[in-house]
């Protein structure tokens, strides 16, 4: 650990250098449990998707005790490096060869997080706009942020550094976890731990002799956690000398701690005096609403009832939408229940989940299936179980929330269904990947539930679209079953009534002559 010393007059800061100038990762990660000391830590990395110029790590860190054997997660991250072409020559690089249905998966998904990282940006602005709005309350037992601030300075030495000469990214976050540590144990008296990592965002690489500058301060507290934010600078001697710092890297800590009896330590209020502070203020708290959504990104597989539309999770609720409709599709034991010419019914049962698997030949080209199945205002053309369908929001070209009435289900008497879903649709990036268009229930504010219909929900269905030739595509229709399907499926199974049948009919009929026309 370095010296802490005073902060240096403030000198004019420079920019930060560009995404080009990027070699080192962005590492966005979650800690689920800890390592304790004697247990077997294993650590798995592996290129899920290359894409251009950049790449996506998944990182798997799992634990192991060594007198009962039970395995369990410690932590689960994603990072991304950007190659760094030697020359003026650009690089590209080769594709990754996928081997497991998982390679499979993580490969479709990695596109999707990749959104998500694109648009945190434009997230965060938004919920920052937000907060402009609202008035910050100064509360009186309020502490002033100014007592947490901690700079401590190291000197990259060889050992800290790769055969590049480059500082090794994990050394940098160790350094930046100590200071903010520091930082945090000024409002708890007592030591902090670490509970999760906002982003580590590497802007450019420091090099052996360069003096690395950490600045932490804690941006703002809730209840039991406090958020650190560390801000760290470059220099080399030249730079040093005429005050020319190089941004290498911001990250936010979250931290709670634990007083003698293990209670979880209430953290005593911030009150933000500079402009400066005020702003990162909100922005902690825009980052905490961004975190709450991003748990359900780190966990897609686990079904997670949390539905609730709002600003901050629109990007993790559409990668939610992909990634759900992706493992279903992906799920093996798939059983046929039914051939007719040129559509396939399946079924498969997982536990008490049942979902339904339709397969249908269709004699048009897989864009124009998909331009024409993504719009769900067609919907009503081919399926009777929808009646009406409205957009609620076009939230972008490929999210729309639509309001959809449907008849009751048959045999039961019941009153018309209403159901507000969000459909995401995605282009493949190569030809053998699927077109996608997922669907799920969302909860908007705007639009209760009402007397006159029955509120119904939709967990995971859509539709994959592979092309087969110029002129013709597989359309496969996925759906899980909520108790509001079944009587449906019960029917067609019994053969009483041949519901799905007709609609699959339906709708290559729809596909095939809308098709043609276009
Ligand atoms: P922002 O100010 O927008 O949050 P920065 O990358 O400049 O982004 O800083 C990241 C975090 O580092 C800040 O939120 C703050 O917590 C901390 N930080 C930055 N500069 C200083 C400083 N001069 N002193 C103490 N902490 C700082």
């Amino acid at each position: 650990m370095g010296a802490h010393v005073p902060e240096r007059p403030a000198g004019p800061r420079q920019p930060p250098r560009g995404a080009e100038r990027r070699a080192a990762p962005q590492v966005d990660g979650r800690h689920r449990l800890p390592g304790r000391v004697g247990q077997v830590i294993t650590i798995k990395a592996k290129v899920n998707r290359a894409f251009k110029t950049s790449m996506e790590v998944g990182i798997n860190v799992t634990v192991q005790d060594v007198l009962t054997n039970v395995e369990k997660i410690v932590s689960v991250a994603y990072a991304t490096y950007v190659v760094k072409p030697v020359g003026a020559e650009k690089i590209e690089l080769e594709p990754v060869k996928l081997l497991s249905a998982e390679d499979h998966l993580e490969h479709a998904l990695a596109t999707e997080r990749k959104r998500i990282r694109l648009g945190y940006q434009e997230v965060f602005q938004n919920l920052m706009q937000e907060s402009d709005k609202e008035d910050t309350f100064a509360e009186e037992d309020a502490i002033s942020a100014d007592l947490t601030h901690v700079q401590s300075i190291e000197l990259v030495q060889p050992p800290h550094a790769n055969h590049h000469g480059n500082t090794f990214g994990g050394q940098i976050m160790a350094w930046m976890e100590t200071v903010a540590s520091i930082s945090a144990s000024r409002l708890c008296r007592s030591y902090p731990i670490l509970k999760s990592v906002n982003m580590f965002k590497f802007w450019g690489p420091s090099v052996v002799g360069d003096r690395l500058v950490f600045n932490a301060i804690v941006n703002n507290t809730f209840q039991n956690s406090v958020e650190v934010g560390v801000r760290v600078e470059a220099y080399n001697c030249e730079e040093w000398i005429k005050n020319q710092a190089r941004h290498i890297n911001s990250a936010f800590l979250i931290f709670n701690s634990v007083n003698d009896r293990g209670e979880l330590v209430t953290f005593p209020k911030i009150k933000p005096i500079t402009k400066d502070s005020v702003r990162r203020y909100h922005g902690a708290i825009a980052r905490k609403r961004i975190r709450l959504a991003r748990k359900y990104m780190l966990s897609a597989k686990e079904d997670k009832p949390y539905d609730l539309w709002e600003k901050s999770n629109q990007a993790y609720m559409s990668y939610s939408n992909i990634a759900t409709l992706t493992y279903l599709a992906a799920k093996t034991g798939w059983e046929v229940t039914s051939t007719l010419n040129n559509i396939r019914i399946w079924t498969h049962e997982d536990g008490d989940v049942l979902s339904l698997k339709v397969e249908m030949q269709v004699k048009t080209a897989s864009h124009v299936a998909f331009s024409l199945l993504s719009n769900f205002t067609y919907r009503q053309q081919w399926d009777k179980h929808f009646l009406t369908c409205e957009v609620l929001q076009a939230v972008s070209e490929d999210d729309k929330i639509y309001y959809i009435t449907s008849p009751p289900p048959p045999m039961t008497g019941h009153q018309p269904r209403d159901f507000v879903i969000l459909v995401s649709r995605r282009q493949p990036l190569e030809p053998s990947e699927p077109y996608i268009v997922a669907v799920k229930s969302v909860t908007l504010t705007s639009v209760p539930p009402s007397s006159e219909h029955c509120r119904s929900e939709i967990l995971c269905a859509g539709f994959q679209i592979y092309s087969d030739s110029s002129s013709s595509c597989r359309v496969y229709y996925f759906n899980q079953m909520t108790s509001s399907l079944m009587p449906y499926l019960a029917a067609n199974l019994t053969g009483s009534l041949n519901s799905i049948e007709d609609t699959a009919l339906e709708c290559i009929k729809f596909l095939e002559l809308k098709g043609s026309k276009c």
